[in-house]
């Protein structure tokens, strides 16, 4: 738990470690089934559509919509009262999964729901990028 005022920091696991290998490229990685398809995130040890093991990492196109969000005017920690007001966001996935992320490089007054997003990424160590979206 990182002491208040300080930003947490997120830790990778063995099974989280791809994904943030690629956002440190920059990348916006998700699992996909090699035996039927389907694109899953957060990571799993198995496909939730069809319970194969085959799940491999894919880059994804980093395109999404805005499914729902929030804008945050009271930070939850002291770490964050530099940024308020900004935007929670659950995106949609153009490739199918949704995932929480904040929106950015926009006014968080002109988001809306059903708005297109480009992932971007904000850099917070050496080894740590956060994935965020921005209006396309
Ligand atoms: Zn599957």
């Amino acid at each position: 738990m990182a002491a208040p005022g300080v930003r947490p920091v997120p830790v990778p696991t063995k099974e989280t470690q791809p994904y943030w290998d690629g956002c440190k490229r920059h990348e916006l990685r998700v699992q996909q089934c090699a035996a039927c398809g389907h694109h899953q995130f957060y990571p799993r040890l198995y496909c939730t559509a069809c319970m194969s093991d085959r799940v491999e990492w894919v880059t994804t196109s980093g395109r999404a919509t805005v499914l729902s969000y929030t804008i945050v005017y009271r930070p939850v920690t002291q770490a964050f009262a530099g940024d308020v007001p900004y935007v929670v966001a659950l995106v949609t996935l153009a490739e199918g999964p949704q995932m929480m992320t904040n929106i950015v490089g926009c006014e968080p007054e002109k988001v809306h729901i059903g708005m297109p997003v480009q992932v971007t990424f904000d850099d917070w160590t050496e080894d740590i990028a956060i994935p965020k979206f921005k209006p396309v």
